[in-house]
């Protein structure tokens, strides 16, 4: 969602308060998309803090659906939000571009609230997620969930000259 910041950068010492729904549904993470739960409103502050600077704050949760490291299972991500931002209005689409800090939630003096969250989720991306701490992962034979219950399937690691001798053996069985 795109906020109009004009009122308070034209008013010095202006602050605007407001509860801003998001309309962020997924999140690019190194080329895969990934589903963003985001149901309930974040709060924005907006502060002219003097100077045409802007402290802007916002509090909130989303969360994003993640596979499980070991079984693959969609595990829900909670992201607590707290954002505090200082922007000055005063640097140019192209000071802002090549600055090394990010503005790229800023667009014409408007504030792009989706944006400063996706970038927050960036930053706090988790390495790896488990569905719980114990999982069990899947049947490196078959595929199966192991948390539902065991497949059956042999997997002891075979060396592969062992691996030959044992279809040596299961050839002799069946004469
Ligand atoms: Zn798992
Ligand atoms: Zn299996």
């Amino acid at each position: 969602m795109l906020v109009e910041l004009s009122k308070v950068i034209f008013h010095e010492g202006y602050t605007m308060q407001q509860d801003t729904k998001l309309d962020l549904t997924e999140i690019t993470v190194q080329g895969e998309q990934f589903p963003v739960l985001a149901a309930d409103p974040v709060e924005l502050t907006v502060t002219n803090s003097g100077d045409s600077v802007l402290l802007i704050q916002l509090q909130g949760k989303v969360s994003a659906v993640l596979p499980c490291a070991r079984c693959l299972e969609d595990v829900k991500y909670d992201f607590p939000l707290s954002i505090e931002r200082s922007v000055d209005m005063k640097l140019s689409a192209e000071e802002m571009e090549e600055s090394e800090e990010e503005y790229n939630f800023i667009e014409k003096g408007h504030l792009n609230v989706d944006q400063l969250v996706a970038n927050e989720l960036l930053i706090n991306w988790p390495i790896r997620v488990l569905c719980k701490k114990d999982c069990k992962g899947i049947c490196s034979r078959c595929g199966a969930n192991l948390n539902l219950g065991d497949c059956g399937c042999d997997r002891e690691e075979l060396d592969p000259r062992m691996a030959a001798l044992k279809d040596i053996f299961s050839k002799f069985k069946e004469v």
